[in-house]
Order: C-alpha cells, then structure tokens, then sequence
C-alpha cells in the first residue's frame, strides 16, 4: 500500500507547496505545509470552500505542537492524555507561530493535533514542519474514509493509501482559549475528555457569544476602518490593491484569486500595523476563492 519511498515522495510534494491526501485514524486529510501561504491557499480551492474556515494543524508529537501554541493547564492535560488520537484543540498562537495565518483563517488562535495513524506521523516526520490537513473530500461532501473516497472527488498531487480509517468520523474539537469547550463533537467522546479534566466541557452555544469562526461578524476586523470596493485611496487611507489596481500593497498583481486568498491575512495585518485610519481594498472578482475572500473582508468591513 504506502512504501518508505512513498512517504519520501509525499513529502518532498508538500515541501515544494503541493497538496498530499492521507490517511488518519478519522478521516483522509488533504495535507499541505501549513507555513505556506500559497500551499495553504490551494487547499480552499482544491475544496471549493464558500468560507476560510479555519484548519487544523497536523503536528507529530506533543512538542511540535507546544513550539506553535500557547498550552493552558487542561490543554497540557488533554494534550498528554489524548495524542496521538482524535483530539484536535484550539489554543492561541504563539507569536513566533510559523503557520500561515490564512490556515487560521486570520485568528489568533491555532486547531492542534497529533494524528494517531502510523502512515500520518511517518509523513510528518518526514516533512518536519507542521501540516494542515481538511478532509480529503470536497466542501460539503461526505468525509473519505478510504483512499477510493477521496479519488472520487479531489484530485492531489498524491494520495497515500493506508486502507480504511479506523475511527471514521471527524476528529472532536476543543476549545482552550478560555474555559474548555466543546466546539465540534467527533472521535473522541465527550464524557471520556470531561472524565480527564475532572468537569464538563461548555457548549458551544453557551456563553452568549459564537463559537464556530465563521459566523462571528466582526471576528476578523483590523484596527483600521474598511472601504470595500475602492479604486483608489483617498487620504488617510492605505490601499490594499489586486491585479492592475495596486501599489505597494497587492494582493495579487497577477489577478490570480488563489494567490490573493493566500495573501489575504498576512497583507490586512501588514498594513493594519501600519495604522491607518482606514484600508481601502479594490474589487475582488466573486469566481473561485474570490466568493471566501469577499466573504472575509464584508465581515471585516462590518460595523463594530
Ligand atoms: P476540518 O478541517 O474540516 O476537519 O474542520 C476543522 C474544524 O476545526 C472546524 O470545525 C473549525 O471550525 C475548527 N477550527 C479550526 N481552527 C479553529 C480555530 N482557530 N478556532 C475555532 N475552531 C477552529
Ligand atoms: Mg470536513
């Protein structure tokens, strides 16, 4: 199924910014280097995803993972307890974080975790940098759970064959940025991680606040105001350009909407630091990852 010279291939594909389907215990992911913005950015496509919803970071052991994010108490617990297995956890970034902000989909906060299948932590050892790794299926689909899944609906560089998944189902997904919660229910059960931490886990719903990224209006506001649509900056303004319509900061001069999605986050928190009273963005176009990327800026430009 997956020889040593496979795995070699496998990962100088992802090293070179290419995109690698392989097995884990719950699902087949759909690797790239997660410290590539553009590698990251062809992973949006590939799926055809309507959103940036974030994605999670696939490390080899317990000290990639602390090198990337910042471990509370209860996620040092978890983390001992439960990796390698199907555990993803959410914590904040650390500042030095190597992970290209588009696979936080410009948050502050980092989805962790360790693989427990032998063909996953072979492939990451290899590569030697963080992965990030959706499912292996298109947005909206059904999640793979064998090889043939996966062949049936993306087409990457390679596809690592270990059979079927054993779990089958997502991994969970817990929350550490503040008290530990529940954000997706998955592989791992809840009551199993409330016995180790000795308490339950919030909701997700609880709180009076969103959880799940995508739906928080103003989650990925700068500290600048938005023009959307502009076609030029006006004074006080820093102009983030595409395509013809751009200066010093361009996210694509090319035109190119994969380019310009990987480009998205880092460029708002360059110019961002910058402070400006205000970043005038040029039109986006709406086809392919255009539809995620004006997505993200109308949430961005939205009154806070
Ligand atoms: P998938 O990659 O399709 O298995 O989905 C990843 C899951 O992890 C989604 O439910 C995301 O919303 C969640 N997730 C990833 N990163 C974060 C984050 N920084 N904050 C909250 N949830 C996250
Ligand atoms: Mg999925």
């Amino acid at each position: 199924m997956t020889s040593a010279n496979d795995i070699a291939t496998a990962a100088a594909l992802i090293l070179a910014g290419g995109l690698v389907a392989f097995p884990t215990e719950t699902v087949y992911g759909l690797g790239a280097d997660a410290t590539q913005d553009h590698a990251v950015a062809k992973i949006y496509a590939a799926k055809g995803r309507p959103q940036f919803n974030p994605l999670i970071t696939h490390v080899v052991d317990v000290e990639a993972a602390f090198a990337l994010g910042k471990f509370s108490a209860d996620a040092l617990k978890l983390a001992a307890r439960f990796w390698p297995g199907p555990l993803t956890l959410v914590v904040p970034r650390r500042a030095d974080c190597p992970v290209s902000l588009l696979a936080s989909a410009g948050l502050p906060s980092l989805a962790l975790r360790v693989p427990a299948h032998p063909i996953a932590l072979e492939l990451l050892r290899a590569v030697g940098r963080p992965v990030v790794a959706p499912s292996a299926n298109p947005s909206g689909r059904i999640s793979p759970t064998t090889a043939a899944h996966v062949r049936a609906g993306l087409t990457p560089d390679m596809i690592l064959d270990g059979g079927a998944c054993a779990v089958g189902v997502e991994s969970t997904v817990v929350s550490l940025l503040d008290r530990p919660r529940l954000l997706r229910p998955g592989g791992l059960a809840r009551e199993t991680i409330e016995s180790a931490l000795g308490f339950a886990l919030e909701d997700a719903e609880t709180g009076g606040a969103l959880h799940s990224p995508g739906q928080l209006e103003s989650h990925y506001a700068p500290h600048a105001e938005m023009r959307l649509n502009a076609v030029q900056a006006e004074v006080g303004e820093v102009y983030l350009g595409f395509g013809a319509s751009g200066g010093a900061h361009n996210l694509s001069p090319s035109g190119d909407v994969v380019e310009a999605a990987a480009n998205l986050f880092r460029m708002l928190h360059e110019i961002d630091a910058l402070k400006p009273k205000c970043i005038a963005v040029a039109p986006i176009p709406h086809s392919g990852l255009g539809e995620a990327i004006n997505d993200r800026l109308k949430r961005a430009a939205a009154p806070r």
